[in-house]
């Protein structure tokens, strides 16, 4: 994902939704979508009726935010999406879910996505017992990440266990916390995904 330096929290307000971008602090009464829930800037809370198309792109947008991925890559997987069998919208959604980035959010090993994607590119996990440094990566029913001996005193690491009783797992991925493992044990299926997303609208917007 292209460095985006400006206030996280924005983003959410941007797409007036929570978008769990910082971790711990969602959860908190210091999110910023729960304490200013309007758009930013001077017109922030001027109402307005979105047309059908702009509808159709704050959605995209909003995916794009969640999972932190650039157009061009986010256009490839809705490709990948359209040629699999299925439903387009559910595909492309359990595409972004299979993201190694992704999978160590979901697993509690890193508080959100883009943390996890600095962990995986800094070689913290390893994939089947070799060590993983590409985010993108799509993971596969079977599929073991895990965090080497020397890695697991890190303090997002360390502190897994809390993160995985708090926040629970997906039924479609299996942790074990005390032994910093996890285990793909079957493919997302769109029920398994609670984010509420309108996946409609995207392959509407693609298909113009
Ligand atoms: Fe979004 Fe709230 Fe998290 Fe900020 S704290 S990133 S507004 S969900």
């Amino acid at each position: 994902m292209a460095k985006y330096n400006d206030a996280k929290c924005r983003l959410c307000r941007r797409e007036g939704t929570k978008l769990f971008l910082k971790g711990d602090r969602c959860f908190t009464d210091k999110c910023a979508q729960e304490r200013r829930p309007y758009a930013p800037g001077q017109h922030g809370r001027a109402r307005k009726k979105l047309s059908e198309y702009a509808l159709q792109l704050r959605e995209k947008m909003k995916v794009r935010r969640i999972y932190g991925v650039l157009e061009k890559q986010f256009h490839g997987y809705f490709e990948d999406a359209e040629m699999a069998k299925g439903v387009t919208g559910a595909n492309l959604l359990a595409i972004l879910e299979r993201r190694l980035d992704n999978v160590v959010y979901r697993m509690g090993f890193a508080n959100s996505r883009s943390q996890a994607r600095q962990l995986v590119r800094h070689g913290i996990f390893t994939l089947n017992g070799r060590k993983v440094t590409i985010p993108s990566l799509q993971v596969r029913v079977g599929d073991e990440i895990a965090v080497p001996e020397k890695n697991r005193n890190i303090p997002v690491i360390a502190a897994a266990q809390d993160v995985i009783a708090r926040r629970g797992c997906p039924a479609w991925v299996e942790v074990d916390g005390a032994s910093f493992k996890g285990v793909i044990k079957a493919l997302p299926q769109r029920d398994d995904i609670q984010t509420p997303i309108e996946e409609s609208l995207i392959v509407e917007l693609y298909s113009k």
